[in-house]
């Protein structure tokens, strides 16, 4: 967990607390992501405290580079979410376990526990947001570099020009010939 993510709520007062982060690139290496080359992105926390109750409202907005599926060149995506996290405060060993699989969005923390650390909830709210194929044309107004494409698919065609001299498929087509005949 990063530390700078911590909320010590024990020392906070009950009502609203306000935290604002910047992620870069950094807090991706920390989960071990390697899609993310870079990243800007501004976050906002903001903390209500009640009596047994903590209500977080996290929001983030920035961008995210990562490297295009099909040319190889950066793609820059925009981010942008909201989610909130209740974080139930003294509760009981029996309601912590049954209810921490139901709701991941909801937890029961133990009287003894005086802190709660919301970096995985934000890199699992960015990750969410980042699509399976990344491409240069699922961003406005931007195609894939030309360049990159062409010498991408002369790679494909030595390589497939290799596979017609492999020795191997050779010996495959006398094999085959020789059936023939
Ligand atoms: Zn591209």
């Amino acid at each position: 967990m990063m530390e700078e993510f911590d909320i010590e709520f024990v020392k906070l007062k009950n009502g609203i607390h306000q935290f604002e982060y910047q992620l870069n690139k950094s807090f991706f290496d920390f989960f071990k992501n390697q899609e993310v080359n870079n990243a800007i992105i501004s976050v906002k926390a903001v903390l209500n405290k009640f009596d047994n109750l903590l209500q977080v409202d996290i929001e983030g907005t920035g961008n995210i580079e990562m490297t295009c599926d099909r040319c190889l060149s950066d793609v820059s995506y925009p981010v942008e979410n909201h989610f909130k996290s209740i974080y139930h405060l003294n509760s009981i060993e029996e309601k912590i376990d049954e209810a921490q699989e139901v709701n991941l969005d909801v937890y029961y923390l133990s009287g003894s526990q005086f802190k709660i650390n919301i970096s995985e909830s934000i890199y699992q709210s960015f990750i969410t947001e980042i699509p399976m194929v990344k491409r240069c044309d699922d961003i406005d107004g931007k195609e894939c570099n030309p360049d990159m494409l062409d010498k991408i698919d002369s790679l494909e065609e030595t390589n497939s020009d290799k596979n017609e001299i492999d020795p191997r498929w050779e010996e495959l087509k006398k094999l085959l010939n020789n059936k023939e005949k």
